[in-house]
């Protein structure tokens, strides 16, 4: 099997409820989705996609993917899509770095492994472990009230694991947390995550400020790893690191610092399902629990993420993230059935997805 041909499209997600905030002001009202459509002389087309959360949460922005793909789509031409690690090493030798770029395309290929071998995603990546994982759902940075708010809607909805976007005044945040976790209901926990926000002593004050409840994780509470470090070494709760946990060797130092209990690992930020996978598994052998999400997308990544979750070992399984009860718009149909609070992945062949062309519209670009 060769591929033929790559199709970039472009489409905007609006994001509901007027915005995701999250801390020092960031605010992201729409993202911007890269979906590319791999095709191979066998008829078989895969699909993946890369969708940046705006161009400030991490070195990685909508315009980026489509210029990083000017260099590595016409490599790709004539490769077995199935040689994923060739693929892989292909784009590497022309690009280095830029995981973001890579990630629709390692996407696409697995879903066409999966297609062409005829059986879902999940069983080429280990099997089934994990049926129907939790989802976690995000709280947007607001005033407690609005976020207690935000949760009784959530829960409602049938989510019992939360993330509250705080990170900027810690009295708030303490005044926040506060609210938010006197409303949980027995069994919910949420992750309290200051996306990069908090000074050390900042953070430290409101670990302090929360130290009674027992529900609480806290995630990057701040900018860097080595102030990161600073609070984990001196706060009760759990620890979550998340934005610099960006390759193997920054998780290596920090399981050799005992820094963290738990990574979120992003596909976009490690270039795609093979390299999530890698880390994946490097992390649960060493008894490091994970999270399994993307930076942000629609049901391709969703669909990604609930296939590398449900061949998760769930004994170091916290949640997969759910992008979709924020979105207000789709480009595919058939992701992962949410249900009970749980993300259920297709039994359908590879990602079980298929693009919606009618609001694709024109391709952006074509490389054949
Ligand atoms: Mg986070």
């Amino acid at each position: 099997m060769k591929i033929t041909g790559i199709i970039a499209c472009q489409a905007s997600i609006k994001v509901a409820r007027g915005g995701y905030a999250v801390s020092r002001g960031r605010v992201v009202r729409e993202v911007e989705n890269t979906v590319l459509l791999v095709e191979t002389d066998a008829g078989i087309t895969g699909i993946g996609e890369s969708c940046p959360m705006g161009a400030d949460y991490l070195p990685a922005f909508p315009g980026g993917v489509r210029a990083g793909l000017e260099l590595i789509a016409p490599v790709l031409i004539g490769l077995d899509p199935r040689e994923i690690a060739r693929v892989n090493a292909a784009m590497d030798k022309v690009l280095l770095g830029h995981p973001y770029i890579k990630t629709g395309i390692d996407m696409a290929c697995w879903d066409i492994a999966g297609k062409s071998a005829d059986v879902p995603l999940y069983k080429l990546l280990g099997g089934m472990l994990n049926e129907g994982p939790r989802a976690r759902i995000g709280l947007s940075a607001a005033p407690a009230e609005e976020m207690a708010r935000m949760l009784a809607e959530r829960q409602a909805q049938g989510y019992n694991h939360f993330s509250a976007k705080v990170g900027d005044d810690p009295d708030e945040d303490i005044e926040r947390l506060g609210q938010i976790t006197a409303a949980l209901k027995p069994g919910q926990t949420i992750v309290a995550d200051a996306n990069r926000g908090w000074t050390v002593h900042g953070a430290l004050r409101v670990c302090q400020g929360i130290a009674h409840v027992h529900n609480v994780y806290i995630e990057q509470p701040c900018d860097t790893y080595e102030e990161c470090l600073l609070v984990r070494r001196a706060a009760p709760q759990p620890m979550i690191l998340d934005e610099c946990i960006d390759t193997i060797g920054s998780f290596i130092r920090a399981w050799n610092d005992k820094a963290m209990d738990c990574v979120n690992i992003k596909t976009a930020r490690h270039g795609g399902i093979s390299r999530t996978r890698q880390l994946r598994d490097l992390c649960t052998s060493l008894g490091v629990a994970v999270y399994i999400q993307d930076v942000w997308g629609s049901s391709i990544s969703a669909s990604a993420i609930a296939h590398l979750a449900a061949s998760t070992p769930p004994g170091q399984f916290l949640g997969i993230w759910d992008p979709i009860g924020w979105n207000e718009s789709d480009v595919a149909t058939g992701g992962p059935e949410m249900r009970d609070g749980r993300y259920y992945a297709s039994h359908r062949p590879g990602l079980g997805v298929e693009p919606m062309m009618d609001v694709l519209g024109d391709p952006v670009a074509v490389y054949a």
